[in-house]
């Protein structure tokens, strides 16, 4: 069974073909700015541009053609309005076309599903940290539930607000990373953890006030110095809260995702943390710990086969007109924990 995933919940967009468990292509294309954050409007209007482009490249790479796709699916939600739009009606055009069952399928959660598909991981709590959300996740009683979160920005974004403030360039989050390498002296940070909970606001703050001190020659520490301390600081925070889910759930595996997870020293740090508390971590390869098409098809193949399970008619979820294409149901503010788990035992 073959099976299409498509990405579009923000900055990214990913078309991932797997085959039953068989990753096949996994291509994606990736919306910048020089400076500034992401403006939803101009991010669509990439992901229009390119999705015939980046559709085509993954079907030649899985050596495959449309007509060999057995399911579609795509983000549904959370994300901008603009970019999930343009995602859910591709998606439902491809089905409408090309007779193939769709189903939406929920970002977070495919962030976390995604650790079963290249691992023996089975019930993590999962470490998301990308660039608009950092979340705690774990499946308990019947449902994916948030254990703790930011209050305020997601640690990618303000990672590459403060690298932004820099003038280092955007994404910032890999470029802190090496200048953080040439780091020395940790310099005390603010420290927000507010019971499950971080902010990272105020920690922004704190670092311009910083950066203008070393400007003015009155500092004793650098850059360098700066980039290695905001990375002790708030990743000793995430840890704290994903520390403190892992005991109160009872969890013996930790997970990580999201484009943070990338970094080398949040891994170094989580690997620590399994260590010395007896757990397994898992990390999934680059290109399926930040945003991808491979884990929207993933969680779509578990949600089908469970459907067809319940003996649902699969029929049913094909798009029959092109008002069903234009109308399909995007959603936006989705919760992790509104999502009926029906594909779980
Ligand atoms: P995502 O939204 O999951 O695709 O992740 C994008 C975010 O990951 C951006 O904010 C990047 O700055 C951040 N990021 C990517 N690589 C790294 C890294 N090596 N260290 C820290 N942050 C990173
Ligand atoms: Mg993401």
């Amino acid at each position: 069974m073959i099976t299409l995933g498509i990405e579009t919940t923000a900055h990214t967009f990913g078309v991932g073909i797997i085959k039953g468990r068989e990753i096949l292509a996994n291509v994606k294309d990736t919306y910048t700015t020089e400076s500034g954050g992401i403006i939803p409007v101009q991010a669509a209007e990439h992901h229009k541009k390119v999705k015939e482009e980046i559709l085509n490249k993954a079907l030649k790479e899985a050596s495959i053609s449309i007509k060999d796709v057995d399911l579609i699916s795509f983000s549904q939600g959370p994300g901008l309005g603009p970019c999930l739009r343009v995602g859910s009606r591709f998606a439902a055009k491809l089905s409408f076309e090309n007779n193939i069952p769709l189903v939406g399928v929920n970002h977070c959660i495919a962030h976390l599903e995604v650790g079963s598909l290249v691992s023996d991981v089975k019930d993590p709590i999962l470490m998301y940290v990308s660039g608009a959300n950092t979340q705690i996740i774990a499946y308990e009683s019947g449902k994916f539930r948030i254990f703790g979160e930011t209050l305020d920005m997601g640690v990618g974004n303000f990672l590459d607000s403060f690298a932004r403030f820099l003038g280092i360039g955007f994404p910032g989050g890999p470029k802190i990373s090496k200048l953080a390498e040439k780091g020395k002296k940790f310099v005390k940070l603010p420290y927000v953890v507010k019971g499950m909970d971080i902010s990272v606001s105020g920690i922004l703050t704190n670092l311009k006030q910083k950066v203008e001190k070393i400007k003015s020659g009155k500092a004793d520490y650098t850059i360098n110095d700066l980039c290695y301390s905001v990375q002790e600081d708030v990743f000793s925070m995430i840890l704290e809260v994903t520390e403190r889910a892992v005991f109160h759930c009872g969890k013996k595996e930790v997970l990580m995702g999201g484009g943070v997870s990338c970094n080398k020293r949040l891994q170094e740090m989580t690997r620590i943390m399994g260590e010395e508390d007896g757990l397994n971590v898992f990390i999934p390869p680059n290109n399926l710990l930040s945003d991808n098409g491979v884990m929207i098809a993933w969680l779509g193949y578990k949600m089908f086969n469970a459907l067809k399970d319940k003996g649902e008619d699969i029929n049913k979820l094909i798009i029959k007109s092109s008002k069903e294409v234009e109308s399909i149901e995007i959603k936006p503010y989705e919760r992790t924990d509104e999502v009926k788990v029906y594909w779980r035992n």
